[in-house]
């Protein structure tokens, strides 16, 4: 009986196993599908200065808005596109499609707002091809360098220092801003903040959300806020979602603040038509 029953669980286990590569094949279909027919969009989500309360900034988040599922959101696709490369011909299309709408932004008298594009490791790692590609964005769509940052998550920094310190060099020579996104959450020694030429720390929302209680929470972005000061760094904080959040960051110091408090991501034309109105 213990037999047959453990021979029933290999069985379970197997289909289990089956199911889920066979899921993942459909997903890795339909992201192609989707490359191909270009069925993704960016929204934007403004980034503020808090003692102004100006905008000063855009960060881009891919939407994939599929015919028969409505928007998916990037954290359902974004892995499997990374792990299988397709995140390559996405993120060159990100990257391009960010310049593009800027310049409209830009045209509609908003002209000196930034880009902010998320960058994961499989284009950090070809590194080339990534300048290649920004550089080819600038230049198509007639966009200053200092309007463009880039985002990159702590744990594509901590991988190899030696050559992240290149390949951050290498980006740094285009004269674009760059951001560690995800601050606080990668477990990575402090050291390499002096030596990568970096210029903003986007502290990571799970800092901020419980901020006004926590001793903890507080503690730490008031930490990263000092460190950020001596390092001559700027700070964003993340997950911004209530007028609290927002007056405390802007006691502690903190430069720049983005979350919903002020706006969702949204698309580019509705972005435009908030900001225009309004001023
Ligand atoms: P991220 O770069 O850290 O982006 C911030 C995420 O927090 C976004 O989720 C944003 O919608 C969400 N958010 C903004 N304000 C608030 C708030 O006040 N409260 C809460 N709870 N959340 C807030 P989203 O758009 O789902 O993106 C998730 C992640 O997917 C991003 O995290 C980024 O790592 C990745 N991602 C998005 N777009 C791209 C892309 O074009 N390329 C790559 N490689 N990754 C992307
Ligand atoms: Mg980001
Ligand atoms: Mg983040
Ligand atoms: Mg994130």
């Amino acid at each position: 009986h213990a037999k047959s029953e453990g021979k029933n669980h290999f069985q379970f286990y197997r289909d289990e196993l089956n199911t889920r590569a066979h899921d993942r094949l459909v997903l890795e279909n339909r992201i192609r599908t989707a490359i191909d027919k270009q069925h993704f969009q960016l929204y934007y989500q403004p980034q503020i200065h808090l003692a102004s309360g100006e905008l000063i900034g855009l960060e881009a988040l891919i939407r994939w808005i599929d015919p028969d599922h409505g928007v998916i959101s990037p954290a359902d696709f974004i892995p499997l596109a990374e792990d299988t490369g397709m995140i390559g011909r996405i993120g060159d299309w990100v990257i391009d499609t960010a310049c593009k709408e800027l310049k409209l932004l830009h045209a509609k008298g908003l002209d000196q707002i930034k880009v902010a594009v998320n960058v994961s490791a499989h284009q950090f790692k070809n590194g080339e091809h990534l300048c290649n590609v920004i550089q080819s964005a600038l230049q198509g769509h007639q966009l200053q360098s200092k309007f463009l940052s880039l985002e990159l998550t702590e744990s594509i920094l901590i991988d190899d220092i030696n050559e992240t310190i290149r390949s951050l060099n290498d980006l740094k020579g285009l004269n674009i801003t760059l951001a560690v996104d995800d601050f606080g959450t990668g477990y990575s020694s402090l050291s390499y903040l002096k030596t990568f030429p970096i210029d903003v720390l986007k502290i990571d929302q799970s800092f901020i959300r419980d901020i006004l209680e926590d001793k903890s929470d507080k503690a730490i972005v008031t930490a990263i806020i000092a460190m950020a000061k001596e390092l001559d760094l700027h700070v964003l904080a993340e997950g911004v979602e209530t007028v609290d959040h927002n007056d405390m960051l802007k006691e502690f110091g903190c430069d720049y603040a983005q979350g919903y408090y002020y706006c969702r991501p949204i698309p580019i034309e509705e972005l435009i038509e908030r900001y225009t109105e309004q001023s």
